[in-house]
């Protein structure tokens, strides 16, 4: 196993715009990475070149502690794990798995040993005689990692693997896919556009926008503390609602009223103009449905639109109207995002229990220490 250190990465096809701009990430033996990011954000061509199945442009790619951008693929020792498995369907499980051992020569007391020990660690030493035909889409990737275990390789790259799956079955595969790489702890690089991908697999994330890596951090990290607009829009389901803000002292002016922030971030803040406001749907409740204890945070009155209730939550949605200026970065943005959200409304998530409907003025309470406020021109989380 090796870590592998990407080092001021530079991709250019032609002379056209990087796919990837100066990215560096140092990936830690036995770590979970994610690259993830819109199409066309570079993630792809990032893990081609850690593969070599692309040229460098310029940077350093290291592995263990060898410099590879001149190596062939065959030579980094890598296992790459694509979308539909690539097993042999006229193989046996065990054929398929012992395939790249063959390929290299090995005699078959060493192709037996290696294929019986990995296929007990992926508990599909009952299947061995079976064909991927016959085996269910879980079953197939564990044989697709099989393959990559007994090579010995010294990390594995994941490719988008579960995009062509419906949705119990991706869940399905990702907790396998976890569990697997905790198991295993060999070095992994997967790269997904899906951010519940990205936040329930990775230890780490690297988001990616236009070839440039704009946060690197754990998914509670990006998910608390994003550093900039794009990270905190992409990050979060329902995505995080997006508010022109006037900071004076500890007040805040937002289209709804006016709410109190922490005195830190006020001071962040402080002589900015107009910002934009962060706030995710679940810093928000009923304020019928808070107590005094939940101090901190502040009520305001808004008119709301729509409603869901889905049982253990409710959704409201409450329009509102933004200044010209911020209206054109956060349509920006969502071109950005490559998303579709309608960002002059606020989402909010209430508790199943509120009892708000549709028209109603409603007393809504939003736990301020949880707002983020960004630099309109940069993008750049100030608190
Ligand atoms: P997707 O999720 O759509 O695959 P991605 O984030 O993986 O996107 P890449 O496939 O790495 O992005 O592409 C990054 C940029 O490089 C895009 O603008 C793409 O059009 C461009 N690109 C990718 N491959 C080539 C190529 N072979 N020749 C020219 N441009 C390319």
């Amino acid at each position: 196993m090796a870590g592998i250190q990407i080092k001021n990465i530079v991709k250019k096809y032609g002379d056209g715009f990087p796919a990837v701009n100066d990215v560096s990430i140092d990936i830690a033996d036995g770590e979970f990475v994610i690259l993830v990011g819109p199409s066309g954000c570079g993630k792809s061509t990032l893990l081609r070149m850690i593969v070599g199945l692309e040229d460098i442009t310029s940077g350093d790619m290291i592995i263990g502690d060898k410099r590879v951008n001149d190596l062939a693929p065959r030579d980094r020792n890598l296992a790459m794990v694509f979308q539909n498995y690539a097993l042999y369907p006229h193989l046996t499980v065990y054929e398929n798995i012992a395939f790249p051992l063959r390929l290299a020569g090995a005699s078959d007391s060493e192709v037996d040993a290696k294929v019986k020990e990995a296929s007990k660690t992926l508990e599909l030493d009952e299947h061995l005689q079976r064909k991927p035909g016959n085996l269910s889409g879980g079953q197939r990737q564990r044989v697709a990692m099989g393959r990559a275990i007994v090579r010995d390789a010294d990390a594995f790259l994941f490719d988008e693997p579960l995009s062509n799956l419906d949705a119990k079955l991706r869940g399905q595969m990702r907790s396998e896919i976890a569990r697997l790489q905790k198991k295993l702890g060999i070095t992994t690089v997967y790269v997904t556009h899906d951010q519940t991908e990205a936040m329930t697999l990775g230890d780490r994330v690297a988001v990616l926008k236009r070839g440039v890596l704009q946060q690197l951090a754990s998914p509670r990290e990006l998910y608390e503390n994003p550093g900039n607009l794009f990270v905190a829009g992409f990050i979060g389901s329902p995505p995080m609602n997006f508010l022109p803000a006037e900071v004076e002292g500890t007040s805040v002016k937002l289209p709804f009223g006016t709410v109190e922030i922490p005195a830190d971030k006020a001071e962040k803040a402080a002589g900015k103009g107009l910002l934009i406001a962060g706030i995710r749907p679940e810093a928000f409740e009923d304020a019928s449905l808070v107590d005094e204890a939940r101090a901190g945070g502040s009520t305001f009155s808004g008119k709301v639109e729509f409603v869901e209730w889905l049982g253990s939550e409710t959704y409201a949605y409450l329009p509102f109207e933004a200044p010209p200026e911020v209206q054109k970065q956060l349509e920006q943005l969502e071109k950005d995002l490559d998303g579709d959200s309608l960002r002059t409304q606020l989402v909010i998530s209430l508790d199943g229990a509120s009892r708000v409907r549709e028209g109603d003025q409603a007393e809504i309470w939003v736990d301020t220490s949880k707002m983020h406020l960004f630099d309109p021109a940069t993008g750049e989380n100030l608190t």
